[in-house]
């Protein structure tokens, strides 16, 4: 059979703690559905605290006595190098899971795993270039140090769009400061992280240095941040979850790395190539099924082109291929489920009967299985509407045009968000200025939804708190601690 076919019996995965694979101690599991065909395709472990609580004693005494945050980052480097070998060699399988665990297309579940390497090699390489400073330039007697040094025990709570590659953006890079982690998957997209530990296993991760626990956010979430043995939490995923963490480290005042939600804006002004913009706009609306934090999902266009870019932009969107998520030729697959789909289409309705006129789309795909819902444009959307302001998390973009360069960045940020945003100009000045002006974390100028190990990751505003990915993102996950020597006689204060 091949490996890109529905399987006949659903995968089971388990957990792995302190270098071991379990079940829950309630015997309890969770069972997922493709969302694409309705059939159950994995089953992993519910956790409960006990589960919990034994991963996050296993990655404390991990930290605190085992090699991996003592040893040189040279040698860190040398596993997390043979890990990203591994996930390469594996990407065919990992991507067909997370192709039916979460209903996206094939070919961009594999493409995912595969860029997730390049994550890993980078994060393996940035390893070594965690260095503190000295400052020697504060007079005879003293001589300054910075240190750089593992931050602890991470928790790492990731969503279910895109389970493996936003892992993938901070497990690498906790691993490589030196720090120890407790993963909890998103509790319906836990297989391809649960597949993961069989490989860092493989690849000599210590036992207890990473530990995946699945299973509810209100509870092994919750835990995690809650535990005084954790000494950060990694959170991806709503807003409201963010707020969720906010008020478990006000009690513990536990780190947080937050990577929220965003209502994402393209600027296209009437200079710009509005092909390239047009297509560039739908494959950032549609992309992941709309699905995707960084998308775009406000469409603030240049009043003298909106009709004219408006056409273009529907002509694009009406030839998105929309279906089967086994399909190779597939570009948009199906919603998370079925009531994800259903509150992505109210929200339609809802803008329609506040006065919206639908431009393209505006319904559910009609097939025989799955969750599937048609790319959809509005224009007409008054101010308010929830369609301007809330982080819908499908494929509908609402359009607003303007008149002038500072109204086209007034829209723009304004929103409680500020993760990204895409500018399209053949302006010099227009696309320095906006880059600039605009409250984002990520700004593309002539693209969109473009990335890069390279390059930290990371929102303003209710987006979140902290920087992955980068030099940044292995910081993020370090303590600086300040040293003070002094090199001279002391001058007794008390004589
Ligand atoms: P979600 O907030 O429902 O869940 C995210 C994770 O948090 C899951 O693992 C969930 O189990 C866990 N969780 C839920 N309640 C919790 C609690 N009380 N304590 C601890 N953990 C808890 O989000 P989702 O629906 O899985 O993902 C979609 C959201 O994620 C969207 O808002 C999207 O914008 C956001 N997201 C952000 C980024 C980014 O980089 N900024 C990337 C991807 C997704």
């Amino acid at each position: 059979m091949s490996i890109r076919s529905l399987p006949a019996a659903p995968r089971q995965f388990q957990m792995y703690i302190d270098g071991e694979y379990t079940d829950a101690a309630s015997g309890e599991t969770i069972t997922r559905h493709s969302p694409g065909h309705g059939v159950p395709v994995a089953t992993w472990p519910r956790a409960g605290n006990d589960d919990t609580q034994r991963a996050i004693a296993a990655a404390r005494r991990a930290f605190d006595e085992g090699p991996w945050a003592k040893m040189g980052a040279a040698d860190r480097a040398k596993v997390l190098f043979r890990v990203a070998d591994l996930i390469e060699q594996n990407a065919e399988e990992l991507g067909m899971v997370e192709c039916l665990e979460t209903g996206k297309p094939i070919l961009q579940a594999v493409g995912e795993i595969r860029g997730a390497v390049d994550i890993w090699r980078f994060a393996a390489g940035a390893a070594r270039t965690m260095a503190g400073q000295a400052y020697n330039n504060m007079g005879e007697r003293i001589l300054a140090m910075v240190l750089r040094q593992p931050l602890g025990v991470v928790g790492v709570i990731t969503p279910w769009n895109f389970p493996f590659f936003i892992l993938s953006e901070r497990l690498p890079f906790i691993l490589a400061a030196g720090c120890t982690a407790v993963v909890k998957p998103a509790e319906a997209t836990s297989g391809t992280t649960a597949m993961l530990c069989g490989l860092l296993q493989q690849a000599g991760v210590p036992a207890g240095v990473v530990n995946v626990v699945t299973g509810r956010g209100s509870v092994v979430g919750q835990a995690i941040l809650d535990s005084t043995l954790v000494d950060m939490v990694s959170v991806t995923g709503s807003t409201a979850t963010g707020h969720k963490a906010i008020e478990a480290s006000a009690a513990n005042i536990k780190k947080l790395g937050l990577e929220l939600g965003g209502k994402n804006p393209h600027v296209v002004f009437a200079d710009a190539n509005l092909d390239d913009a047009a297509d560039g706009v739908a494959f950032g609306m549609a992309f992941n099924a709309g699905q995707c934090c960084v998308g775009g999902s406000r469409l603030v266009v240049e009043r003298s082109v909106a009709a004219v870019f408006t056409e273009k932009l529907a002509a694009k969107i009406a030839r998105i291929r929309v279906g089967d998520p086994l399909d190779e030729a597939t570009q948009v697959g199906a919603m998370f489920d079925e009531g994800h789909m259903h509150k992505v289409l109210a929200y339609i309705d809802e803008g329609v009967k506040m006065g919206a006129t639908v431009v393209c789309g505006g319904g559910k795909v009609e097939t025989q299985q799955g969750y599937f819902v048609q790319p959809t444009v509005l224009s007409n959307v008054a101010k308010g509407t929830p369609l301007l302001r809330e982080e819908i998390f499908g494929p509908v973009l609402a359009i607003v045009p303007f008149d002038t360069y500072e109204e086209a960045i007034a829209i723009a940020n304004d929103s409680e968000f500020g993760l990204s945003a895409s500018i399209w100009t053949n302006d010099l000045t227009h696309a320095l200025r906006a880059t600039r002006d605009i409250q984002a974390g990520r700004v593309w100028v002539n693209t969109t939804l473009d990335n890069g190990p390279e390059t930290p990751l990371g929102g303003m505003k209710q987006s979140g708190l902290g920087r992955d990915a980068g030099l940044a993102g292995i910081e993020e996950y370090t303590e600086v601690k300040t040293v003070h020597i002094n090199l001279q006689p002391r001058q007794h204060w008390i004589d």
